[in-house]
């Protein structure tokens, strides 16, 4: 991260710099600049900056709440492999998350699995475009027009991740996204956005997110206070000029993982037709052998991390799940690897992953 964001100086300093000496923290034109062109950039009407990306997938789901459209105790289809964020945010708002397996050769929720998971109190699916890869949304999309759900995305690792051309976050009825840190579109601590072409929901993810209110004092919604600031909109504003240059050196960096690395205990992601249904947030290699490829990775000076250790269902804040049976999830969550990614490796960085990986034997 400090490499990444050294690459925007001396711009980024300045940035700071001019925010902090402006006197104006919040509610500003440098929100109102971001929001505005992060929209135009995903193709929707409207994006509300908020605090953080769990707080911007649950303001959606209480706005529906609030405004009717969904009840409390309402079923929320969600897949059961993602970071514990997306789950927590329907449990936040008082519904029920239903988990769903994925497809093993995408990790990403399985529509046709999910359709069979639609009952009666089922009012919304969430898809996930889980290590930045795009969900099959035709397909979602089907099943959620033939049962009247709504769809809400979780774009947390996806910024620029399109499908069949239009972008993650332009591709349901709402869409939640995380400027942490370490996401392809990374603010300089917490930061999130809500996107969606429905302006009523806009608006009223705009009073829950400033304390209900509509007017100063005046608070006719129950809210929470989760805004985004100046300060973090400006260091987004500049960041996201560069975002598609950055993905597509992500996307080289997956290339040449791709073609280098071989090793029969290694299964690689499948790769999409379609370049940019994938912006590679994390590079994920599988392996039934992952303590022991871990610590040659490490021995090799290479760093590696798991995307996710412990499945959702089997954590202690989703107790009431623990019965369940997901061999797909609990396979993922046991094999998964994740290389190094980023858009500035250098050619001889990504060598010596390859070779590091090429030369585990047991
Ligand atoms: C990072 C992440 C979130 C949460 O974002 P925060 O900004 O950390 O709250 C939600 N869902 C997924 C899939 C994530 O990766």
């Amino acid at each position: 991260m400090k490499r990444i964001n050294e690459s925007f100086e001396p711009e980024l300093s300045a940035t700071v710099a001019e925010t902090a000496r402006s006197g104006w923290y919040l509610f500003g034109e440098r929100v109102h600049g971001f929001e505005r062109d992060f929209a135009r950039y995903c193709g929707v009407e409207h994006c509300v900056g908020v605090g953080n990306g769990l707080d911007a997938l649950t303001l959606i789901f209480m706005a529906y709440v609030s405004m009717g459209r969904l009840q409390k105790g309402d079923e929320v289809i969600v897949p059961a492999n993602t970071y514990i964020a997306s789950i927590l945010a329907v449990m936040r708002a008082g519904l029920k998350p239903v988990l769903c397996e994925p497809e093993w050769e995408t990790c990403n929720i399985d529509p046709a699995r999910m359709e069979e998971l639609v009952s009666e109190r089922t009012k919304a699916i969430m898809v996930v475009h889980l290590y930045g890869r795009a969900c099959r949304m035709d397909e979602v999309g089907d099943v959620a027009r033939r049962r009247g759900l709504l769809v809400v995305e979780d774009c947390a690792q996806s910024h620029g991740a399109c499908y069949k051309g239009k972008k993650t976050g332009a591709l349901g009825d709402a869409a939640g996204f995380s400027f942490y840190p370490g996401k392809n579109l990374g603010a300089l601590g917490d930061a999130g956005a809500v996107t969606t072409d429905d302006g009523a929901l806009a608006e009223r993810v705009r009073m829950l997110a400033n304390y209900g209110s509509s007017a100063k004092y005046v608070h006719p919604y129950v809210g929470i206070n989760s805004r985004l600031d100046e300060l973090q909109a400006a260091v987004l504003h500049l960041k996201l000029s560069r975002l598609d240059e950055d993905n597509a050196r992500r996307r080289d960096v997956a290339h040449r993982y791709m073609e280098g690395i071989r090793h029969p205990a290694v299964v690689l992601p499948r790769m999409e037709e379609d370049e940019e249904a994938h912006v590679f947030h994390i590079f994920t290699i599988f392996t039934p052998r992952r303590e022991a490829l871990q610590q040659h990775l490490a021995a090799h000076g290479v760093q590696s991390l798991v995307h996710y250790p412990i499945p959702p269902h089997r954590q202690g804040a989703l107790a009431g799940y623990a019965g369940l049976s997901l061999p797909l999830t609990e396979r993922i969550h046991r094999e998964e690897v994740s290389l190094p990614m980023s858009p500035l490796l250098t050619a001889g960085e990504v060598g010596a992953v390859i070779e590091a990986v090429n030369t585990f034997c047991e």
